[in-house]
């Protein structure tokens, strides 16, 4: 036995009766082990308060999160039936795409898109096995929707692009198609066969003439670039235009011209005046459509 274990503390219980007192020897290890159980349920005491409170707070989160869930679970519902919107959009824009390629008969081949893509865009199921809430169903449906515009948009701008290249050639080609009236007159003599004014016989008419007065403007009757604009024997002033693809028109008897060899004119474009040089009997325009060589009859272009 240590030498502490001998000390001792003697408590006397002295009664205000006739009672004998009570004298209690208490050893000091005593007071040691009941301070030693008082410090440890005071931190136990402590460690389940904080627990408590920590508890509470938790449960209050808990309750916000529930109630934030919720909220988020239906602004959720709102973009995932804006993203399946999107994805039958984009299915409509496809649709357009396939009609303007089918209206101007461009080659449908050329489109970037399958049928197999086209299906996917409309009828994208979602997997059976994401069928377990709403909203999972509802995510499963958005995310490929989502992925199927996303798949789809660099395409379908590929295709766009495609087909608004396809037009600007189709303008082009139209633009050098000679369509439209070179000037305003009466057309007093037209293509083919007749008879000569000058000498009367049988001649064969490569143009038709136009007749107005003197100084009356005439226009390119197509985009075109100018082969030349010079005195060219009985067409007198004359201007021929290159319109690529074979086809040229002849522009004869002009008062004068606005134009120069090599330049580009528009359709519509004023190229010189009416007038009667060369083998002309009157004021008026003779003008020819050739193709591939051949004078053929402008008519056949005019509206
Ligand atoms: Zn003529």
């Amino acid at each position: 036995m240590s030498k502490d274990n001998n000390k001792h503390f003697t408590i006397m219980i002295i009664p205000h009766s006739e009672k004998e007192s009570v004298v209690l020897n208490v050893p000091v290890y005593i007071f040691k082990i009941l301070s030693i159980a008082l410090v440890m349920t005071s931190i136990f005491a402590i460690m389940f308060i904080k627990q408590y409170y920590d508890y509470r707070e938790e449960a209050q989160y808990a309750q916000r999160s529930i109630a934030e869930n919720k909220s988020l679970t239906r602004e959720f519902a709102v973009v995932a039936r804006d993203a399946i919107e999107l994805r039958e959009k984009v299915a409509r824009i496809e649709e357009l795409d396939q009609q303007i390629r089918k209206a101007n008969e461009f080659d449908p081949t050329k489109s970037y898109f399958s049928q197999q893509n086209r299906l996917a865009l409309v009828e994208e199921e979602p997997d059976e096995k994401s069928r377990v809430t709403a909203s999972s169903l509802l995510a499963t449906e958005a995310q490929g929707a989502v992925q199927a515009v996303k798949d789809s948009l660099p395409m379908r701008e590929e295709s766009l692009q495609e087909v608004q290249s396809l037009l600007q050639e189709r303008h082009q080609e139209l633009a050098a198609i000679p369509s439209i009236w070179p000037t305003s007159g009466n057309m007093v003599s037209g293509f083919g066969m007749r008879t000569d004014p000058f000498t009367y016989r049988p001649d064969f008419h490569t143009g038709i003439d136009i007749a107005n007065r003197t100084g009356t403007p005439i226009y390119a009757t197509a985009d075109g670039r100018i082969v030349f604009a010079k005195f060219d024997g009985g067409y007198g002033r004359s201007i021929l235009i290159n319109h690529g693809n074979g086809i040229s028109t002849r522009y004869a008897h002009l008062s004068r011209y606005t134009v120069e060899p090599g330049q580009h004119v528009k359709k519509g474009a004023l190229v010189g005046y009416m007038g009667a040089t060369g083998r002309a009997t009157g004021p008026h325009l003779h003008y020819e459509v050739i193709v591939n060589g051949n004078a053929i009859d402008p008519y056949k272009y005019l509206p």
